[in-house]
């Protein structure tokens, strides 16, 4: 059988044109499944992993509906994409405007994130826009300060909806909503998919498609998984040695505060690694150009929290490591999945410690994953009792209650176990 094309899914000639430009020659699996219904019409729920095109494929089909409908003398937002954080915003915002600008007539799409001025947002929006991409934080302000109306939008994208779940967002999201016109079209996408989002799917999705990109738990094949057992207090010794002796040039490496991240770039920095962090302390001109100088090559690592999990995409980024874990099992694909992104391959390594091999453990379950133990010569690790503070080299950023993850080790009945061997 031949190669389907973006032909064969029904899009315009513009819309090819787009397609053409950005470099997309073959639809992805998701792209492939999502664009006809969408054409249509329909409601959708897509299971798509991160780095799997689907930004593209509902960016195209909506563009599509844009340039299809009537065109009015005052703009009004007909396309509203609520995304989870600032830089997720910016870059769908990019993907509109990139794909659009092949159409007869562009749409004007606005980005509003909080972090920065409201001032240039509400000049923004004068005039209207045709596409909104939007934290539902600066959604809400805008809202209030009437910069933006919503009441004739016709197709609501909820992106990594997962997240807009977790964060706290029900409250803002909710808001959002009620200001929408009952008669339009939902789209809901996200990588994992936990049940709230089943519940959010069956509340606002009207005889849905599902489409599913790949295999909703797991990661992409291409990304090659490895555990370290090393010593919490040698990671960051180890993380210098294997970016020099991989020559690793753009790694991502997670870790579990803030302040973590100010101190590992600073001692890579102070060894000689081009390294900086990203973090959500930084104003959003300062996180801003940070990704900027690592996207092109200023920096070879960078030091992030979960800020940089979700979305992002970092063309080119060969590796991902975990100094620490990540508290839940599903944030494990998604800060992998920065890497290997659009058929490129990537490496994901884990640092495992006494103290957090148990958690290791519990994500390989959630995961179905089994991972060798490797160790490094002259990094193997000595402790063989986790510390005393249970939680110890984790992340430093719970409090003493149980969490979700307690929770779900006690009832994995995971207990910390022996260094392994
Ligand atoms: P996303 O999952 O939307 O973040 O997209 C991940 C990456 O895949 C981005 O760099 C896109 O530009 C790229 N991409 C999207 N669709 C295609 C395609 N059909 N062919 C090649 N690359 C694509």
């Amino acid at each position: 059988m031949s190669e389907p094309t973006f032909a064969s899914l029904g899009l315009s000639a513009d819309l090819l044109h787009a397609c053409l430009d950005a470099g997309y020659l073959t639809p992805t699996a998701i792209q492939l499944d999502a664009i006809p219904p969408l054409l249509r019409g329909q409601d959708l729920l897509g299971l798509a992993p991160t780095g799997s095109g689907k930004t593209a494929a509902f960016a195209l089909p909506l563009l599509q509906r844009l340039a299809a409908g009537q065109r009015h003398a005052q703009r009004r937002v007909r396309v509203l994409v609520l995304v989870p954080t600032r830089e997720l915003a910016a870059q769908v915002g990019e993907v509109f405007r990139r794909l659009g600008a092949s159409c007869a007539h562009p749409p004007k799409v606005a980005v509003l994130f909080g972090g920065v001025s409201v001032n240039p947002q509400m000049m923004g929006l004068r005039g209207g826009a045709d596409v909104v991409v939007a934290t539902p934080g600066r959604l809400l302000d805008l809202l209030e300060r009437n910069a933006l109306r919503l009441d004739g939008v016709e197709a609501l994208v909820l992106d990594e909806a997962d997240r807009l779940l977790d964060l706290g967002f029900a409250a803002e999201r909710e808001r959002v909503l009620a200001e929408l016109p009952a008669q339009r079209q939902t789209l809901l996408f996200s990588a994992t998919f936990p049940q709230e989002v089943q519940a959010l799917a069956d509340s606002l999705l009207r005889n849905a498609t599902r489409v599913e990109a790949a295999a909703p738990d797991g990661a992409a094949p291409a990304i090659v998984q490895r555990v370290i057992s090393v010593d919490a207090g040698r990671r960051t010794e180890l993380l210098r040695r294997l970016v020099q002796d991989e020559k690793w040039d753009r790694v991502l490496v997670f870790v579990a505060t803030r302040h973590a991240a100010e101190q590992v770039a600073r001692k890579l920095h102070d060894r000689g690694v081009y390294a900086a962090p990203l973090h959500g302390e930084l104003s959003q001109g300062q996180r801003t150009e940070v990704l900027a100088h690592f996207k092109d090559r200023r920096y070879d690592v960078l030091v992030t929290t979960d800020l940089a999990a979700r979305g992002i995409d970092i063309p080119g980024l060969e590796a991902v490591v975990n100094y620490d874990l990540p508290r839940s099992p599903n944030d494990y694909v998604h800060r992998i999945g920065r890497t290997a992104r659009a058929g490129a391959s990537g490496i994901a390594v884990s640092f495992a410690s006494a103290g957090t091999e148990a958690h290791m453990r519990l994500i390989e379950k959630r995961q179905n994953l089994v991972l060798p133990r490797e160790q490094v010569a002259g990094f193997e690790p000595v402790e063989l009792e986790p510390p005393p503070q249970p939680e110890a080299g984790v992340g430093g950023i719970k409090g003493k209650r149980p969490s979700k993850k307690d929770k779900l080790r006690a009832a994995a009945g995971l207990t910390p176990g022996p260094a392994p061997d």
